[in-house]
């Protein structure tokens, strides 16, 4: 008989940012990063608590102007005054040294700063503006991320070992070269970042790419080259569901095997759209993978021939909205709620199996058949409904459900 999988996480080191632990043995953690101009830190601030409240543990700001670095500190206050905790990450391209000096208020009000060692400085002040870097990092007691981009990977480092390469008898295919360069560039970054007195508790290391098989063989490579906690995330990974596949083809790839630590979808907005967007998917990717449980989940059959009426969507849609809807307060009311699994099944073909397997499940008769629902709980059928209100009789059950199986006594 086949065992069922399991997952088994890659030991790292510990980080902590602000209230938040990265690595070791805490869970993963989802984390985001704004879009809105952080000069504007009203809208700035809107968008963290947005992205908080969505579920967002860390978030990223982008810090690359005096304007934006003096920004800061109202940003924080005016979570501050809204109730959200939420850590804020610096994100510093180019000119983070000169900032972090010149605004130490910044300095000490971020939790972490994401460094990305291609863009700290070329030639003779790449180590030297690196330097000071880490040297504001240990004065504020602050960990921050390398965060190696294929984008931005440090073109020295790639020149001299293309160069190498080509004095090869059988030189490796320049892609390799280059995943070997970034995954070097991060260890390497990281060995400098503790020789200038960062302790190893407080480093993460990234290396993003945007196509997926290069990720994964990056990332395994990584994970074998330092026990430091790792930022999973595709880089550019694009627009709608294409961001959202190639992302979670990567990702699911690497948390199957153990690799990672905290995790970020980097999907391109539709213009106008939702940002809080790649919170949620990030988040279904850790439920569905059973790492993580964020809000109860809903199995729904996709119906077929044997669903011709439409009630049976309306059913499924119904329930995920009530669920969505009652969360906030049932996360304060019901704790533990979040892993409660609700079926909602078309017909008898699989209905009533599905239904036994969740904690709570409906099957309805699907069309031409008779008007009948039976409802499961904890895998025993406790209940038909019949009548035109199947929907509002099966919500009522799931409220009583979990009044029963989640109150405090
Ligand atoms: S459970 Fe029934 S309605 Fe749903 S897909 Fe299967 S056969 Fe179709």
């Amino acid at each position: 008989m086949l065992e069922t999988s399991r997952i088994v996480r890659r030991i790292t080191r510990q980080v902590r940012i602000g209230g938040v632990r990265v690595g070791g043995d805490a869970p993963i953690v989802v984390q985001s990063m704004t879009n809105t101009d952080t000069t504007d830190s009203a809208a700035t601030a809107e968008q963290v608590i947005q992205l908080a409240e969505t579920g967002s543990e860390l978030v990223r700001i982008t810090v690359n102007t005096e304007q934006a670095a003096s920004a800061v500190e109202d940003i924080r206050k005016r979570l501050d005054a809204a109730g959200c905790t939420v850590p804020l990450v610096g994100d510093f391209h180019y000119n983070g040294h000169k900032l972090l000096a010149k605004f130490p208020a910044c300095a000490e009000i971020l939790a972490k700063y994401r460094i990305n060692p291609g863009n700290v400085g070329r030639g003779d002040r790449h180590d030297s503006q690196f330097r000071q870097m880490i040297e504001i990092a240990c004065r504020y007691g602050k960990p921050i991320r390398i965060g190696v981009n294929w984008g931005s990977l440090d073109q020295n480092l790639l020149a001299q070992r293309l160069d190498e390469n080509a004095a090869q008898p059988t030189p490796k295919s320049l892609a390799e070269v280059t995943r070997n360069a970034l995954v070097e560039s991060a260890v390497q970054s990281a060995e400098f970042a503790v020789h200038e007195g960062l302790t190893h508790n407080a480093i993460i290391l990234s290396c993003k790419v945007s196509r997926v098989q290069d990720l994964i063989s990056v990332y395994r490579d990584l994970s074998e080259r330092s026990d430091m906690p790792l930022h999973l995330g595709l880089t550019e990974a694009g627009m709608g569901d294409k961001g959202i596949i190639a992302s979670s083809a990567a990702l699911s790839i690497l948390l199957q095997e153990g690799i990672g630590d905290t995790i970020r979808m980097s999907l391109t907005p539709e213009p106008g759209g939702d940002r809080t967007r790649e919170v949620r998917v990030t988040q279904d990717l850790l439920q569905s993978m059973g790492l993580r449980s964020f809000s109860p989940q809903v199995t729904a059959c996709p119906g077929c021939g044997r669903t011709t009426s439409d009630f049976f969507q309306h059913l499924a849609s119904q329930v995920q909205s009530h669920l969505k809807q009652q969360m906030p307060l049932w996360r304060l009311q019901y704790p533990g709620v979040e892993s409660l699994s609700v079926a909602v099944m078309g017909c008898v073909v699989n209905g009533p199996g599905e239904s036994r397997h969740a904690d709570i499940g409906i099957s309805l008769p699907g069309s031409g058949e008779h008007p009948v629902a039976p409802v499961y709980e904890d895998g025993e059928k406790t209940v038909t409904l019949r009548g035109d209100d199947i929907a509002a009789q099966f919500l009522a059950r799931v409220e009583n459900y979990i009044q029963n199986r989640f109150t405090d006594n």
